[in-house]
């Protein structure tokens, strides 16, 4: 087999992670839900807070022609990942599942991040609605909730399911009552930095607003 993997550093998947046109994404906010309210597109980013706790206890589901790859990738043999591979699964729906082949367990990365399923990619919007065992996707579902709160006319899209349509701005007189509520639900500083960065907060708005200037 002739290994490409050096060129082909997206990943496995023809499906790209969806991102959102005219808007820089940092790698750490490329998850997030869009809230789409009637006039307008708000967008709740999902912080990882790097537990590796996931990859601890699952194996995801990985084809032959990808685990070829990966080997490639890792420079071992087919042979070598295969049976790692099997092994690993046979564990898998047992009461003592095994850590993932692919993590490092001194650094709890993924050796294979850019080759990384799906379903690592999307995590933790991959698990049938979103893991609440993940504290990061709990604190991004609490906001959600909350900025929801009062309104009858939503809908709300993660980003396994991200229709890419354009982005409405938010208009600036909704800015102090959406602040409010996002405040309420108690946010990280690392939410209030990224809720600002993803919806392009105006200035004036954000320099008025001193609990979130101090916690960004
Ligand atoms: S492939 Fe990588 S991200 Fe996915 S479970 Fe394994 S170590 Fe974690």
């Amino acid at each position: 087999m002739i290994c490409d993997c050096n060129q082909n550093k997206t990943g496995l998947s023809p499906y790209p992670l969806r991102t959102i046109e005219g808007i820089t994404m940092k790698k750490e906010y490329a998850l997030l839900s869009n809230i789409i309210f009637k006039d307008y597109d708000l967008f709740i980013p999902f912080i990882c807070l790097r537990t590796g706790k996931r990859c601890q206890t699952f194996m995801p589901h990985i084809s032959d022609n990808d685990l070829e790859q990966i080997a490639c990738y890792l420079h071992k043999k087919g042979e070598e990942i295969q049976n790692q591979y099997k092994e690993c699964i046979k564990m898998k729906h047992t009461a003592t599942p095994l850590p993932c082949i692919f993590l490092n367990k001194e650094t709890k990365e993924c050796t294979i991040y850019p080759l990384r399923p799906d379903c690592c990619r999307l995590y933790p919007f991959s698990f049938g609605g979103g893991d609440l065992n993940c504290p990061g996707y709990r604190e991004h579902l609490r906001i959600v909730e909350t900025m929801v709160v009062g309104s009858s006319d939503y809908t709300v899209y993660d980003s396994s399911f991200y229709p890419h349509e354009d982005p409405r701005s938010v208009p600036v007189g909704e800015w102090k009552k959406l602040l409010r509520k996002f405040m309420d639900a108690k946010p990280s500083p690392s939410m209030v930095q990224a809720f600002i960065d993803l919806n392009h907060i105006p200035e004036a708005i954000y320099e008025e607003n001193e609990e979130i200037k101090r916690l960004a």
